[in-house]
């Protein structure tokens, strides 16, 4: 639409797209709005819309993703999460533990997080566990301890479901579902997650392409809820000196296709406490929107992951220099933006 283009002029095309029975997809940006359609079989005639009060184009979007593509949307999104965003001028940072154990170790990493500026909090109550008898999460009481964190520390929660069930309690007590790679392609899953009004983190799949990510993304929005977050954590490659391969060239690859956020998991990326610092810096240089990261007050004694958690002080060591990088990125684009 045009960036002058009132409510009712949206509303009609809304209208309009119902009537020859397809969906319409509003997506309010900050100048101006983007509709989508889907449900259509043949390609859309643009001469239904193009002469429509308001409407500054109507385009076919030939890609196999539409409502993720920059096509339909060349303006980033910016995604509300609680009290807070990601995907805009600042670098959002989401840490916590690998699981949530007990509320002391929860509290004891959420007082370190919250005093770093941070303002997201991770920590799962489903974990997806390669075995069935390792430690599989405190489920719902796993989940009160987390919005316990919101309330002392007003931190926003990141969280992952499993299941349809699992959806259902994240949307009670967290701020952000987590959809994990094991789950990327739980298409079901993914349509569900759709369904709900709060914004999901899509983690990439441990062997999924580009291409598969982004259908995946566009599952969620179809359903209409288009508040999706990418996260690269690491593919499957023939390496073995780390538990996955980090691939950082998906970042660029991701903000030339869709007005999607990505943010990276240098921890789930590397498996390694001493390479999460590293390519958490590499993160932010290529330009993620943001950092998911594992922190434990006792690496050693952790019950999941504790070979990538970080310490609350490497923790504090690290915001301070993705901090920095992230200054830097950004004066440096504003002096592009006065050239
Ligand atoms: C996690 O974030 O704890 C997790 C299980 O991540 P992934 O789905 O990327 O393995
Ligand atoms: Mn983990």
């Amino acid at each position: 639409m045009k960036a002058d283009a009132v409510q009712a002029d949206v509303d009609r095309v809304a209208e309009i797209v119902e009537k020859l029975g397809y969906r319409p997809h509003l997506m309010p940006g900050a100048s101006r709005t983007a509709i989508g359609i889907t449900g259509n079989q043949g390609a859309v005639d643009p001469a239904h819309f193009e002469n429509l009060p308001g409407v500054a184009d109507a385009i076919r979007v030939t890609k196999p993703y539409k409502l993720i593509s920059k096509d339909l949307r060349p303006e980033k999104s910016v995604i509300k999460v609680g009290n807070a965003e990601i995907g805009g001028d600042e670098l959002a940072v989401i840490a916590g533990p690998c699981a949530v154990e007990t509320p002391d170790q929860v509290f004891k990493v959420a007082e370190f997080v919250a005093k770093s500026g941070a303002k997201f909090f991770r920590g799962g109550a489903f974990k997806p566990r390669t075995s069935p008898y390792a430690f599989q999460g405190k489920g719902e009481d796993g989940l009160k301890i987390l919005s316990e964190v919101r309330d002392r520390f007003g931190l926003n929660i990141v969280t992952e479901a499993m299941d349809e069930r699992g959806i259902d309690l994240v949307e009670k007590y967290g701020d952000c579902i987590q959809i994990g790679a094991r789950n990327m392609q739980n298409f079901s899953l993914l349509k569900y997650a759709g369904k709900t009004r709060k914004p999901v983190l899509l983690k990439r799949g441990l062997s999924a392409t580009l291409e598969e990510f982004l259908l995946a993304a566009e599952y969620v929005m179809a359903e209409g809820n288009y508040d999706v977050i990418l996260c690269e954590r690491g593919i499957r490659t023939f390496g073995t000196h780390a538990r996955n391969t980090m691939d950082l060239s998906v970042i660029p690859a991701v903000h030339r296709l869709t007005h999607l956020p990505i943010i990276v998991d240098p921890s789930h990326g590397t498996g390694r406490n001493y390479m999460v610092n590293p390519m958490a810096r590499a993160g932010v240089a290529v330009g993620a929107d943001g950092l998911i990261i594992e922190v434990h007050p006792c690496p050693e004694e952790a019950l999941c992951d504790g070979a990538q958690a970080l310490t609350p002080e490497q923790y504090l060591e690290l915001h301070e220099q993705i901090s920095a990088i992230h200054k830097i990125l950004a004066s440096e684009h504003m002096e592009m933006m006065a050239i």
